[in-house]
């Protein structure tokens, strides 16, 4: 079962949002599971502090690299990678999360204050990811976010396969805009065409807008999809993307 260990300083907020809907019914139906380790639980003090002031002087504290690996050896590894939330990290991408969904889970490592002790990295070969180029006071929604794109592509746990393969990112494009009823909607009407019933044109319509909403909001997208053409999701192949 794929499972997610997540290693905080407050094991509290856990499972939140990843308790419901969806993702909560796959957990209770046994798709993944979610554990918690608290950081705190390793300190070496009777304060249970876990981190101390920066080397080289400056402001703000620092979470020591030997409670930190108490903390990651104390998880059952399972051949999970270990990933660190950070902003320095590389940016998470919806390939990324295909590429962990197909594994045994992952292990998260949620910083607070500013960040961990360097060492930490390379001695329990973390990889470091990041949820945007914004800064959050701790590792705990960007491990939510980086957990639920992820479940999400549990077989199984959204249901219908078939709404994943047209999502945004999914072929290289954003998603096409969706309409339902009510037909008019404060004098605004749903395109002609998709009442139209028919498919050809419907889909037409649809890769026409996909593209124009791509191009015009993100043209880095827009421009590696001119180069690389549409993703290309084989049954065990992930795109480098
Ligand atoms: N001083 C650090 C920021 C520390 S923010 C720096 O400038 O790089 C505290 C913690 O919040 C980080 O250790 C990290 O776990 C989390 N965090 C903050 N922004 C994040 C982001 N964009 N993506 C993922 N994690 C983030």
């Amino acid at each position: 079962m794929w499972r997610a260990t997540i290693l905080t300083l407050y094991p509290e907020l856990f499972p939140g949002p990843l308790g419901a809907s969806i993702l909560g019914r796959g957990a209770a139906e046994g798709a993944w599971a979610l554990d918690t380790v608290n950081i705190r639980d390793f300190s070496d003090n009777k304060y249970g502090s876990v981190d101390d002031t920066p080397a080289g002087g400056g402001a703000g504290l620092v979470m020591r690299a030997d409670i930190m690996a108490a903390a990651i050896d104390s998880a059952p590894r399972n051949d999970r990678p270990v990933l660190c939330l950070s902003p320095r990290g590389a940016p998470l991408t919806q390939a990324k999360a295909h590429a962990l969904s197909k594994g045994p889970g992952l292990i998260a490592l949620c910083g607070r204050f500013e960040g961990l002790d360097e060492r930490i990295f390379a001695a329990r070969n973390i990889e470091e990811v990041s949820i945007g180029d914004f800064v959050l006071a701790g590792g705990e929604i960007a491990a939510m976010a980086l957990i639920e794109a992820c479940v999400r592509l549990i077989p199984g746990v959204l249901g219908s396969a078939s709404s994943l393969g047209e999502e945004s990112f999914e072929g290289g494009l954003l998603e096409y805009p969706q309409y339902t009823r009510p037909r008019e909607f404060e004098g605004r009407e749903i395109p002609d065409v998709l009442l139209s019933g028919d498919h050809k044109r419907i889909a037409e319509w649809r890769r026409k807008k996909a593209e124009e909403i791509t191009r015009t909001r993100r043209p880095d997208l827009w421009e590696r999809f001119l180069k690389d053409g549409p993703i290309r999701r084989g049954n065990n192949k992930e795109p480098e993307r």
